[in-house]
């Protein structure tokens, strides 16, 4: 490809992720960009679409704030995409013009807008919440996983939510806090209500939630896991060299996946991109992103 990548490895935010959607729907013009809602300070969630074909796949990333680089790779997916669309030139061996004949791709790289502000720029960014977040964490390096609310919006689908409140009281967590405070309820939280508002909206294949850092590909929840779960998680485990895995203590419920499982009944994978400790530095982007490349392109055309 001699295009100059747009999603270069930097330190992304809210506005280089609005910016970067921008500029990827301006070169790639079979690209839109719909919004999905709102955090809970106002900041747009966008999804990145493309086809509209019946097989319908979706991608979302940065549930974490200081999961950021999962958004840049999700948009870096998203530039090669339309970069092999526009050519018609193989990505890693496909043809993405006929591969993606009958698919409907929806990327969502930012679900959680304000947790990366402040994961990246500190408490200040979070409006009237800026106390309770610099309170519970907000300004230590490589803490902050939650939205604004102090609430982790992986912990707050509807997925064994009773469960895994009992769990955080056995660990002390009962309010707002960096990490693993799963809410009031479930869907308390506006990013949360998106996503679920998008999958009871498009009946997607499946879904794939972009978290760091392991390597790992979780694919099961309860009684309701499709049996094909285990074979396309091992497939991309195969392409990845990535570890098929179980979730265990507090990442046992209320997920997204999770939910979707439960909800509909269809696959729903989450991959724990990269190795190292949160944050990845940027430093590692170009070598997550090989490495998980092949992995993301058989999980959107599997
Ligand atoms: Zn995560």
């Amino acid at each position: 490809m001699c295009v100059t990548h747009l999603t270069r490895p930097q330190v992304i935010d809210h506005g280089t992720v609005s910016q970067l959607l921008n500029s990827l729907c301006a070169r790639y013009r079979f690209f839109g960009v719909v919004p999905i809602g709102c955090s809970v300070l106002g900041r747009p969630i966008r999804s990145l679409t493309f086809g509209d074909g019946p097989d319908r796949v979706l991608v979302a990333a940065a549930f974490h704030g200081q999961e950021w680089l999962t958004a840049l790779i999700c948009l870096r997916l998203c530039e090669e995409i339309g970069e092999a669309l526009r050519t018609g030139l193989p990505l890693s061996g496909w043809n993405l013009r006929r591969a993606l004949r009958d698919r409907q791709l929806v990327f969502v790289p930012l679900v959680n807008p304000d947790g990366v502000e402040i994961a990246v720029h500190g408490s200040a960014t979070a409006g009237e919440y800026a106390g309770s977040v610099r309170r519970n964490g907000g300004d230590v390096h490589g803490q902050w996983q939650a939205n604004a609310r102090g609430v982790d919006i992986n912990h707050n689908f509807n997925a064994g939510f009773a469960e895994l409140q009992q769990a955080e009281r056995e660990k002390g967590i009962i309010g707002p806090s960096a990490r693993q405070w799963g809410g009031p309820y479930p869907v308390s939280e506006p990013e949360t209500e998106a996503l679920v508002n998008l999958c009871d909206s498009v009946a997607f294949r499946h879904v794939v939630a972009l978290h760091s850092q392991g390597e790992e590909i979780y694919w099961h929840y309860g009684e309701h896991t499709p049996p094909e779960s285990r074979l396309m998680a091992s497939v991309m485990a195969a392409v990845s060299g990535y570890t098929v895995a179980a979730p265990s203590g507090l990442a046992a419920h209320g997920g997204f996946k999770d939910w979707f499982i439960d909800t509909h009944h269809k696959p729903g994978f989450t991959i724990e991109l990269g190795k190292g400790t949160n944050p990845l530095p940027v430093t590692t982007f170009e070598s997550v992103y090989q490495k998980a490349r092949d992995l993301l392109l058989v999980a959107l055309l599997i």
